[in-house]
């Protein structure tokens, strides 16, 4: 890394440095990393903020619960989320803005798009977008569930040169630093593969749903839209100043030299499944080529309930995973045509409607 470079990055902050004790807000940890963002949008970087911590600063809300089930839970992000705005606003000099997603609004290509639209607008107008995710609207089925892995979904609509996510360790070691004092800080991953995520382990905070393997998760998901990844203590201002003077203060991710393209990178990492089309386990049909088709001759099976658009997961009866895609068909519609006993029914509506799935909008899964 030379001098800060970056035109536009994402900085990831969670619960622990917002709500340290669950005692509400404190901006203890919060100044240093304030003094980043200003630094870095005085040098001509633009910055969006990830912010973690409503559940974390609402909890004091709540004196009498020590374990919150899934409703309180929401309720406290309810109660926490202006309170954490207003900790983060009260530590700039310039205007802030709040955007609260769910992976619901992420794997809409529609809503995807308008989110986009949303942060770019703010950031030509020289706001800073905080986002975090609608922990009082979502569910399970809706939700990324952690913000490390919201954040690089965000690098990548943000279109960002860079991802820091703030732990509460230096950044990613050979084994749990916490457990064992021979483990080493590793500077510097150029490919992430099991070993890396094994290094991981599943730490985790006490106040915040992520770990260390969910930072790598992260990590994954941005180089390859090419966006460098850092792990740094968010916990030691030094990190900062390192930041700024263009060194590695932690775990340096290398972005891929030729990142996936936009489409296709929503396709993989952010959209999710809603359904699978299940071929034979001898199925040649190449997805690579220009002219990709997938008929209802093709799929022997067909599961979940999924609408026109909808992402869905190609996959042989044996479990090999061949590709994720749009569908053009619902569920309802290819149920439908597979249980019909005239051959030429099938065949009619295909020609009228299109291929199953088409070549522009396949990711091929290894
Ligand atoms: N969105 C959650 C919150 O604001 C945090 C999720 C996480 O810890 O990664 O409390």
């Amino acid at each position: 890394m030379a001098k800060l470079h970056w035109k536009r990055i994402v900085v990831k902050v969670g619960s622990a440095l917002i709500a340290p004790h669950k005692a509400g807000c404190s901006s203890h940890f919060l100044l240093g990393i304030a003094h980043f963002i200003a630094n870095c949008r005085a040098q001509g970087c633009q910055v969006v903020l990830v912010s973690s911590g409503s559940v974390a600063a609402g909890w004091h809300r709540f004196p009498e619960v020590n374990n919150p089930n899934v409703a309180t839970k929401k309720a406290m992000a309810a109660a926490g989320q202006a309170d954490m705005m207003a900790t983060w606003d009260k530590l700039f000099d310039f205007p802030s803005a709040q955007l609260l997603v769910t992976h619901g609004d992420l794997r809409d290509r529609e809503r995807y798009i308008s989110i986009k639209e949303t942060i770019f607008s703010l950031l030509e107008h020289g706001l800073l977008p905080i986002i975090n995710e609608n922990d009082a609207v979502t569910t399970d089925k809706l939700k990324v569930g952690d913000n490390d892995n919201l954040s690089a979904m965000v690098a990548a609509a943000a279109d960002a040169d860079a991802l820091i996510i703030c732990s509460d360790v230096k950044g990613l070691y050979t084994k749990n630093p916490n457990l064992d004092p021979n483990a080493k800080l590793i500077r510097q991953v150029s490919a992430i593969d099991e070993r890396i995520y094994q290094m991981a382990g599943g730490a985790t905070s006490d106040v915040g749903t992520g770990g260390m393997r969910t930072k790598i998760e992260a990590a994954e998901k941005a180089i390859s839209h090419g966006v460098e990844t850092v792990i740094v203590d968010g916990f030691d201002p030094d990190s900062f100043h390192q930041l700024l003077k263009g060194q590695n203060p932690g775990t340096l991710f290398s972005p891929f030299e030729k990142p996936m393209q936009e489409h296709l990178h929503w396709m993989t990492h952010t959209s999710q499944a809603q359904g699978e089309l299940i071929v034979e386990n001898d199925f040649e049909g190449d997805f690579e080529g220009e002219h990709t088709q997938l008929t209802s001759d093709d799929v022997v099976e067909v599961k979940g309930n999924f609408s026109v658009g909808d992402t869905v997961l190609v996959r042989k009866g044996d479990g090999t995973k061949l590709a994720k895609a749009k569908s053009n068909y619902s569920s309802c519609l290819l149920n439908f045509i597979t249980e019909q006993e005239d051959p030429d029914f099938a065949s009619d509506v295909q020609q009228k409607t299109g291929p199953i799935i088409s070549d522009k909008n396949i990711a091929i899964l290894e």
